[in-house]
C-alpha cells in the first residue's frame, strides 16, 4: 500500500515535471516551426514574383498584343511551367487576356489593375476564383513600355502551392498557420478562425503570464514578433506572430497545448510502465530475499533448537519455550530429568552407533509419552530433560513408571537387546524460580535417586538443598577458617584401667564458626574427604599436636603420647610420611609420642597399601592404632599380617551391653584375641562405671569415653595433667 501510494504520488509529480519541460519544448518548437513556415512562405511568394517578372518583360516585348492568340498561347505555356493555376494580362485599357478562358468579374479587374499600377506589384488574397469559387491567391506585376505602364501581368497561385506551409506539419498536423493583416483581418487559411478578425476572436482569451490582448496588439501593430499562450474556448492554445515580407501581413501560428498533454501523458505512461516493471522487479527481489531469510531462519532454528541426532527439541529449545509451556500447564507441573546408568558402558561396548541407535529410541519413547502442553529435549549426551503435567505423586509416579518399563529393553537392533537402566530427578514445581534453580534442584534429586537400588527416582525436597547449601557454605569457608586459626585441637584422654592414670590423648578437631559455635567434625570431616581438603587439615592437627608436646616438655608437665586421626586418602598420597616426619621434627618431639589412628575400614580396603605405609611409619618410631574395630566387615585374619601397636573397639561393641549376654562373650573373645597377639586393647566409648569395671575385668588396656573425660581444649587438658601426679583416680 505504502509503496503504491509513493509510486502514484512519483508518478504524479513527474508527469507534471515533464509537461513542464515539453511546455517549454513546445513554445521553441513552435517558434521555430512559425519561423520556417514564414520563411518559406516568404521565398515562394518572392520567387514567384520574380518568375512574373522575367514573364512580364518577354509580354512587354511582344506589345501592342496585336496576335491575342499568340499572347494567350505564351501566357498557357508559362502558366503550365510556372505551376500557376492561371495567368492574365490586363491591358490600361481594360482588356484581358487570358492563360485559360475564364470568368472575371469586372470588379476584380479593375481593382488588380488599378493597385498594380499605382504600387508597381500587387498581392492579395482573392477571396474565391470566380472560376470555381476556391480560395485563392493573386500576385500581380505592372507592364511597361519605354517607362509608361501598359497594363499589368496578374497570376493566381495553385493554392496547394502555399496550403502545406500552413498546415506546420512538423507538430504531427496539429497546429495550423494562417496569413492576417496587422490589423487582424484574416488572409489565408482563416477559415479554421470563426471571426473576421483575429483579435476579436481572442477578446475573450486568458493569456498567459502578465501579457493582455493590447500588449499583443501593440507588437503586432510594431511589426514585431509576438509568442503567446491562451486559453480560450478551445482550450489552450500557443499563438505566434511573425511578420511577413509581404504586404503588413502577418503568419501567426497556433498550436494546441493538447499537443504537450499528450505528449506529457505518452511519457508519463512510458514513465509508469518503467516504474511498475521496476515495481514488479523489487517487488520480486525482496520477496525472494524474505523468501530465503526465512529458508535460512528455519535453517538456523533447525541448528539452534533442534537436536540433530535424535531430532528432538535441544536445551536451548527447551529454555526458551519453557515459561510458555509452564504457563500453559497452570502451574500444575513438574521438571524431570532423566538419564541413563552407565550409558558410557554402551557406547564401550556396543560402539557409539549403537549408543546412538539408544538415545533415538529414547526420544522417540518419550515423545510418545508426552502430550502436546508438555515438553521435553535432550540437553547433553544421555541427559534428557522433561516437562510434565503434575497432580499427585501417586500418578506422577504410577506414569513415569509406566514410561521405565517402555523404555528398559532395547531392541532396536534384532538378536541384540539391551537393558537400559534409568533414574529419575522430580522437581515438583511449587515455586517461581528462574529455570536454572529448577534444573538445579531436579539434578539434586537425580543424584539422590542414581544410588537408589531400584525403581531410581527421587523427589527433590527442602532439606536436600539446606544440606547441599550447608555444605557450599562450608567448603567456601574452610580455606580462610584454616588461615584464621578457627579450626582448634581438643585432647581426650585415654586412662589406664588399672590405676585411672592417663597414658596418652586423641586429639580431635573442633571449627569454632562464628555463627553455630563449636561445631562437631561429623558435620565436617565428609565433605573434607570429599573435596581433599582433609589432607591439610590432618597435617594442621598434627602440628597442633606436636606444638603441644614441645610447649608441655617447656613447662615441665606430665608428657603423654598425643594420637592424631588421619583420613584414608593419605595413603594414597606419597608425600604423607614426609610431610609426617617434616612437621614433628620441626618441634623436636620425639617419634614414639605420636600415634597415628587409622580406622578400620580404610586398612581393609587397601591392605597392601595400610601394610607398607604402617610398617614405614614403625620404621620411623611412630607407633600405629587401628581405630573403630568392630565397627565394620573386620576380618581377624588381616590382624595377624599388620603390625598394630593397640587396637580401639569401636563405641559400638558397648551400645546395648548392658542387657546383652552375648555382648559381654563378644568383647571378652575380642579383648583376649588382640592381647593374645601382643596387641594393645583400647577401648572407646565408655560411659558407664559397669562399663568400666567391665572393660579392666576383660584385661582391656586403656579406657577413653566420658566416663573418664570428654574431649577437651588444650588449656583444660594441661590442668588435667598437672593434677595427673596428685591424682590417680578415674576422672570424670
Ligand atoms: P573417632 O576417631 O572414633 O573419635 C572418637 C569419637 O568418639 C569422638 O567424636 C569423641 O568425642 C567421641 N567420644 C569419646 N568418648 C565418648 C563417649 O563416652 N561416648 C560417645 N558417644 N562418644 C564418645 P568426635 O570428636 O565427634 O569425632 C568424630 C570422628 O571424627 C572421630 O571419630 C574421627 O573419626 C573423626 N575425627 C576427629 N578429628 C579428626 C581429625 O583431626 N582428623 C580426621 N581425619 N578425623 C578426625
Ligand atoms: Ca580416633
Ligand atoms: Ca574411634
Amino acid at each position: 500500500m505504502v509503496a503504491a501510494a509513493v509510486i502514484a504520488t512519483g508518478v504524479v509529480l513527474y508527469w507534471q515535471q515533464v509537461r513542464g519541460i515539453l511546455e517549454r519544448d513546445v513554445k521553441t518548437h513552435v517558434a521555430a516551426a512559425g519561423e520556417e513556415a514564414a520563411a518559406d512562405f516568404n521565398r515562394l511568394i518572392l520567387t514567384d514574383q520574380q518568375v512574373l517578372e522575367s514573364i512580364a518583360i518577354t509580354v512587354e516585348d511582344t506589345y501592342p498584343w496585336t496576335d491575342s492568340a499568340q499572347l494567350t498561347e505564351f501566357l498557357r505555356r508559362q502558366t503550365q511551367h510556372n505551376y500557376f493555376k492561371s495567368l492574365g494580362v490586363i491591358t490600361t485599357d481594360g482588356t484581358v487576356f487570358l492563360s485559360s478562358p475564364r470568368d472575371f468579374n469586372p470588379i476584380f479587374v479593375t481593382d488588380v489593375l488599378t493597385r498594380t499600377l499605382e504600387e508597381g506589384r500587387y498581392l492579395s488574397v482573392r477571396q474565391a476564383d470566380p472560376a470555381d469559387g476556391e480560395d485563392v491567391l493573386v500576385q500581380s506585376t505592372v507592364l511597361t513600355r519605354r517607362g509608361r505602364p501598359i497594363g499589368a501581368l496578374f497570376a493566381l497561385q495553385q493554392p496547394q502551392r502555399y496550403r502545406p506551409l500552413l498546415a506546420l506539419s512538423a507538430m504531427g498536423n496539429k497546429g495550423y498557420s494562417l496569413i492576417v493583416r496587422r490589423d487582424g483581418v484574416p488572409m489565408l487559411g482563416y477559415r479554421s478562425m470563426r471571426a473576421d478578425n483575429i483579435f476579436d476572436a481572442l477578446a475573450n482569451a486568458s493569456f498567459d503570464g502578465s501579457m493582455t490582448l493590447a500588449d499583443l496588439r501593440a507588437a503586432v501593430a510594431a511589426g514585431k514578433h509576438a509568442l503567446v499562450g491562451y486559453r480560450g474556448p478551445a482550450g489552450h492554445l500557443f499563438l505566434h506572430f511573425i511578420p511577413l515580407q509581404i504586404n503588413d501581413w502577418y503568419m501567426i501560428s497556433t498550436l494546441p497545448t493538447s499537443y504537450v498533454a499528450h505528449q506529457a501523458q505518452h511519457l508519463t505512461w512510458l514513465s509508469f510502465l518503467l516504474f511498475v516493471s521496476v515495481f514488479i522487479i523489487f517487488s520480486a527481489l525482496i520477496f525472494y530475499i524474505l523468501h530465503m531469510r526465512a529458508y535460512s531462519n528455519r535453517q538456523l532454528f533447525a541448528t539452534a533448537f533442534v537436536d540433530q541426532l535424535t531430532g528432538a527439541d535441544n536445551f536451548n529449545r527447551m529454555c526458551e519455550q519453557f515459561p510458555e509451556k509452564l504457563a500453559g500447564l497452570h502451574g500444575q507441573a513438574a521438571l524431570i530429568i532423566f538419564d541413563i546408568n552407565k550409558f558410557k558402558v554402551i557406547n564401550d561396548l556396543h560402539g557409539y552407533e549403537r549408543g546412538n541407535q539408544v538415545l533415538q529410541r529414547v526420544a522417540r519413547v518419550l515423545r510418545e509419552n508426552i502430550s502436546p502442553e508438555e515438553a521435553f529435549c535432550r540437553s547433553t549426551a544421555d541427559n534428557f530433560i522433561m516437562l510434565w503435567k503434575y497432580t499427585d505423586r501417586k500418578s506422577f509416579r504410577a506414569r513415569l513408571k509406566n514410561l521405565t518399563t517402555q523404555l528398559r529393553r532395547d531392541c532396536t537392533v534384532e538378536d541384540s537387546c539391551l537393558m537400559i537402566d534409568v533414574a529419575f530427578g522430580v522437581y515438583e514445581i511449587k515455586e517461581d524460580i528462574p529455570f536454572y534453580i529448577m534444573l538445579d534442584r531436579a539434578h539434586l534429586a537425580l543424584e539422590n535417586a542414581k544410588k537408589m537400588a531400584f525403581d531410581k527416582c527421587d523427589f527433590y525436597d527442602e532439606a536436600d538443598r539446606k544440606r547441599i547449601v550447608a555444605e557450599k557454605q562450608i567448603e567456601n569457608t574452610m580455606e580462610t577458617a584454616l588461615e584464621h586459626g578457627d579450626f582448634a585441637v581438643f585432647l581426650q584422654p585415654k586412662c589406664d584401667f588399672a590405676t585411672g592414670q592417663m597414658r596418652g590423648a586423641e586429639a580431635l578437631v573442633r571449627w569454632n564458626r562464628l555463627e553455630e559455635g563449636i561445631v562437631k567434625p561429623d558435620d565436617f570431616i565428609p565433605i573434607f574427604e570429599k573435596n581433599g581438603f582433609i589432607l591439610r587439615l590432618d597435617m594442621f592437627i598434627l602440628e597442633e599436636a606436636v606444638r603441644l608436646l614441645a610447649a608441655w616438655k617447656v613447662k615441665g608437665l606430665k608428657q603423654v603420647p598425643i594420637a592424631v586421626n588421619f583420613s584414608r586418602l593419605h595413603l594414597n598420597d606419597t608425600r604423607y610420611i614426609p610431610q609426617m616426619l617434616r612437621v614433628v621434627d620441626k618441634y623436636d618431639v620425639p617419634h614414639n609420642m605420636i600415634e597415628v589412628e587409622l580406622t578400620e575400614s580404610v586398612i581393609f580396603n587397601n591392605l597392601d597399601r595400610a601394610q607398607n605405609v604402617i610398617s614405614r611409619l614403625h620404621k620411623m618410631g611412630f607407633s600405629v592404632a587401628m581405630d573403630d574395630f568392630g565397627s565394620g566387615y573386620s576380618s581377624l585374619n588381616v590382624l595377624k599380617n599388620l603390625q598394630f601397636d593397640s587396637i580401639k573397639l569401636d563405641k559400638e561393641f558397648l551400645s546395648g551391653f548392658e542387657n546383652n549376654p552375648h555382648a559381654h562373650k563378644v568383647i571378652e573373645g575380642a579383648v583376649s584375641m588382640i592381647k593374645s597377639l601382643g596387641i594393645q586393647v583400647v577401648a572407646e566409648g565408655v560411659e558407664t562405671r559397669e562399663q568400666a569395671d567391665f572393660l579392666r575385668h576383660t584385661g582391656c588396656d586403656l579406657a577413653q569415653g566420658y566416663f573418664f573425660s570428654r574431649p577437651v581444649p588444650a588449656a583444660q587438658f594441661e590442668e588435667l595433667l598437672k593434677e595427673e601426679g596428685s591424682d590417680s583416680k578415674p576422672l570424670s
